[in-house]
């Protein structure tokens, strides 16, 4: 439908006598999916929602000629919002803060000098002039970057141990494997603003000695995919990515491996081996990937959202980005917010923000004059969150200490019709769908752990399969080779911990 408006405006700009005056152009997402299509006049900064083909006559007529605001498109007459002129006035963007998605919705991905008239490559222009390499590491440690991909470790140590690692070749991976359901936090950055993924990889080259990067990415995702070649394409022509990169010395340059939508390639092990062209299936650590990664190469390995974070460190200064979020959670996180939930989109915010004000503030609250029951963070592998502690601080540490964990962001809201044991089975069924059959306890033990869920919901469950349930978890979690295993009974260890009544309701009203 976007894309239609788009050809919409070029054709009625042109009829106008308009195109040369009028600058349209496409952008990445601007997160706030439930109202899109959503179209954006400057200088006002109007911000147009559920815009149709069939507006784009009124908003030219009236808006772009006349100087008169469209007013009936900025209302969102569905909720009964309040009216808003631009796009930092509504409440879904009020408290949020946009470093990762900065320029998402403000560039034209396809076009580098929209990114480089907005700093593009500065941030590696920078640091090659004014620090070595190790001292780069030591910068993005001493930020307080802590990886996005879901485990939360220290970005700045995992370039400092490939930084010491020997080896003739190193690489950069860009991990963009984005499987778990509801996910697209980093499918948007690939598609809004595909060159902050380049520039900060380059910066990790510089800071660890490679001169090769790999963007694994979802095959299931063909815009990102474009504009990422689009992109790097560009970067060639400039000559910023490839020999001498942009005169300062230094080698580097960037290619795409597709994924076939297997969700334990996300796990860094397993995604090494399918770049190598074999069967994607993760490998016991140690060695890890900073001495022993790629092509038994030293690697550092980061995801997309990582990576976004790299340049505005840079830039703005270690100090800013410590100054956002708190002393352990530095910056911002971006999550998907989706389920029962008003304002379903992509949400920036500082970490550390209590998940209230995600929900009720910036998500508006659960549709329907429902109540909110739980929220489940982490991905398939994530826990669920009761109302009860609704004002958790979203944080690595927070969420781990209430049994759940931040994993890549996806951010699923559920109001009280929902039944907590289905919820469990629903995640738990994707894990086993998607275990690679390596290691028994997560082959075996998961499915083990569905099949007792599927008889409780089927209303033939008895009381002792819930101690059988925990026994199982623990083992599962204890036992398992990677990640995926280690965490799959997540959903199910959390539901028992607060909805625990839900299941012996059913095994008692055998439902
Ligand atoms: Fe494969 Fe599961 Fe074992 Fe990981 S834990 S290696 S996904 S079987």
């Amino acid at each position: 439908k976007s894309g239609k408006i788009f050809q919409e405006f070029k054709t009625q700009l042109k009829e106008e006598g308009l195109a040369e005056e009028v600058k349209i152009i496409m952008t990445g997402c601007f997160g706030l999916c439930a109202k899109g299509p959503i179209v954006v006049i400057y200088p006002e900064g109007a911000f147009y929602q559920h815009v149709s083909p069939e507006d784009v006559k009124e908003i030219i007529s009236e808006h772009i000629i006349k100087g008169r605001i469209v007013e009936r498109l900025l209302s969102d007459e569905n909720d009964g919002a309040e009216i808003h002129k631009a796009i930092a006035d509504t409440d879904f963007y009020r408290s949020q803060q946009r470093v990762a998605l900065e320029k998402c919705g403000v560039i034209d991905p396809e076009n580098i000098n929209e990114y480089l008239a907005y700093d593009g490559y500065a941030a590696y222009e920078k640091v090659v002039k004014t620090m070595t390499p190790e001292q780069v590491c030591d910068y993005i440690t001493e930020s307080g970057l802590r990886g996005r991909g879901g485990a939360g470790y220290p970005t700045g140590l995992k370039w400092k141990a490939t930084f010491n690692a020997q080896g003739d070749k190193k690489y950069i991976v860009c991990n963009a494997d984005e499987g778990d359901p509801g996910a697209f936090m980093d499918r948007s950055i690939l598609e809004g603003d595909p060159h902050c993924i380049i520039e900060a990889m380059m910066i990790a080259g510089y800071a660890v000695g490679a001169d090769q990067g790999y963007v694994y990415v979802r095959a299931e995702y063909p815009i990102a995919v474009q504009r990422l070649q689009i992109a790097i394409n560009q970067a060639r022509e400039y000559g910023i990515l490839g020999k001498n990169v942009m005169g300062l010395g230094h080698d580097f340059d960037v290619d795409i491996r597709l994924g076939a939508g297997a969700f334990v390639c996300g796990e860094a092990t397993a995604l090494v081996q399918s770049i190598e062209g074999r069967r994607g299936e993760p490998k016991q650590k140690p060695p890890h990937l900073a001495d022993h990664g790629l092509f038994g190469k030293p690697t550092v390995l980061n995801n997309v959202e990582t990576f976004a974070n790299i340049c505005p460190i840079i830039l703005k200064g270690k100090e800013w980005f410590r100054s956002i979020g708190n002393e352990k959670n530095a910056g911002t996180k971006v999550f998907a917010l989706g389920g029962k939930i008003v304002n379903t989109g992509l949400v920036e915010v500082p970490m550390g923000m209590p998940m209230r004000t995600i929900i009720e503030e910036i998500g508006g609250g659960i549709p329907g004059g429902h109540k909110f029951k739980a929220a489940q963070t982490g991905g398939p592998s994530g826990g669920c969150i009761p109302a009860s502690l609704i004002d958790t601080p979203i944080d690595f540490d927070n969420l781990t200490a209430v049994g759940s964990m931040m994993g890549s962001g996806g951010l699923i809201v559920m109001d009280d019709t929902t039944c907590m044991v289905d919820i469990a089975k629903f995640f738990l069924e994707f894990t086993v769908h998607e275990s690679c059959g390596k290691c028994t306890p997560c082959r075996i033990g998961n499915k083990l752990l569905y099949d007792i869920l599927e008889k409780i919901t089927s209303g033939k469950g008895e009381m002792e399969d819930i101690a059988k349930m925990e026994e199982l978890c623990t083992y599962i979690k204890n036992n398992s080779l990677c990640a995926l295993g280690q965490t799959a009974p997540n959903p199910v260890v959390s539901t028992l911990k607060f909805f625990k009544d839900e299941y012996i309701a059913h095994i008692k009203d055998k439902r």
